[in-house]
């Protein structure tokens, strides 16, 4: 059987890989056996999983394989931060994932698409256009990638993972799932449900059915606090408006002891106003939620600036003062384009867009970008 032909252990999470081994005969010990051997030791050679039979590795090895996608290339910024290019598909598409070291964590932050089909006016994925969902293997094999490789270093493994690096999980929703499913399960890396965080632009029917299925943190990237902004800033807002949002937002933390992080991007002059932080405590002000604001990495041809810190600080103390939680994000790995908004890998676009937005930055030749 060819390589690729094999099934990839990696798309699985527990109550697959136990169908899996069902359908094979095999007893559902076994599947957590080998989730323990992949996941938690790193072994990806069955013949180093010594405490199964004979038989059963020769069956694996015949029919199964544990494929991560491979590494192109890695960065390291000097705050410490690094970054991880991926190739998935041979080496016509490649995505990143993000390392932020803290000194009790190791976060992790993953990409759910290659490219991203929202685009945000503001984030530079956006600009690079669309390619594909990630399978499931793609999105766990970036955590089963760096968690090995840390641990293979002497550090301390992956501890926080947030999925916030390129692509909107909800429009990737199984193999998301399946991928949360596998981070905080016993017998995967174990992370506690608080540790991950799915972000989301606001796809609202995928947070209804989030809220069934996973009980992982929920990041929602609000950005504006009335329909006319945010509109403009997350083009999906028109089809799924701020009042749906909130109530979806409600449906998620009530009745459950939930709260929604608020993701808010600080644009100068465009959203970072007082009066854009009064109506924004107005309409998350009933929800238990905390706020982070994210300040605006630039890159090259962006419309926007960041905001002056002194704004920042000024909104956040407005925020704050109305009781919600808030804290402004550090911007880390800017240096090597790691930060929020500038991860955008490399792949063939299919949708187009980053040729009609490369014709677009024409107008810009030699002008000073503003807005
Ligand atoms: N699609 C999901 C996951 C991406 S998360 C979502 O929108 O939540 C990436 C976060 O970084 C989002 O909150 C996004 O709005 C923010 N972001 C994008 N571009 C940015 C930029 N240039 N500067 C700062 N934050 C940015």
């Amino acid at each position: 059987m060819s390589i690729s032909a094999k099934t990839n252990l990696l798309d699985f999470d527990r109550a697959a890989l136990e169908s899996f081994f069902a359908a094979h005969g095999e007893k559902p010990f076994r599947a957590r056996q080998v989730m323990q051997w992949v996941h938690q030791r790193g072994v990806a050679d069955f013949a180093r999983m010594t405490d199964l039979s004979k038989s059963l590795r020769a069956w694996l090895e015949s029919e199964c394989r544990v494929a991560a996608p491979r590494i192109l290339e890695q960065q390291r910024s000097t705050d410490g931060t690094r970054k991880w290019l991926l190739a998935v598909d041979g080496s016509e598409n490649a995505i990143e994932c993000v390392l932020i070291p803290e000194k009790s964590r190791h976060t992790l932050c993953v990409s759910s698409q290659v490219g991203c089909m929202l685009n945000c006016s503001f984030c530079s994925t956006a600009k690079q256009g669309f390619n594909r969902n990630l399978t499931t293997a793609e999105i766990i094999g970036q955590v089963y990638l760096v968690h090995h490789q840390l641990l293979a270093e002497g550090e301390s493994g992956v501890t926080n993972v947030v999925m916030m690096g390129m692509g909107e999980p909800l429009l990737n929703f199984d193999a998301v799932i399946a991928a949360v499913n596998l981070m905080t399960d016993d017998f995967g890396y174990a992370l506690s449900k608080r540790r991950v965080t799915i972000s989301t632009a606001g796809v609202v029917p995928a947070m209804e059915r989030l809220a069934g299925v996973t009980d992982v943190a929920l990041a929602v990237s609000l950005h504006a606090p009335d329909d006319d902004l945010r509109d403009e800033l997350v083009p999906l807002n028109r089809k799924y408006p701020v009042s749906e949002l909130m109530r979806a937002c409600h449906s998620y933390v009530d009745g459950y002891n939930r709260k929604i992080t608020f993701e808010y991007v600080m644009l100068d002059g465009v959203n970072d106003g007082l009066e854009h932080a009064r109506r924004l405590v107005a309409l998350i002000g009933g929800i238990p939620c905390k706020l982070n604001l994210i300040p605006f990495n630039p890159y090259p041809h962006a419309r926007y600036r960041p905001s002056a810190p002194a704004t920042i600080d000024r909104f956040r103390e407005y925020v704050a003062g109305k009781g919600i939680i808030t804290v402004t994000r550090r911007p880390r790995g800017d240096d090597i384009d790691a930060a929020c908004g500038q991860l955008v890998g490399a792949f063939r676009d299919r949708s187009r867009r980053s040729a009609r937005y490369r014709a677009s930055l024409n107008q810009f030749e030699g002008v000073p970008v503003a807005r």
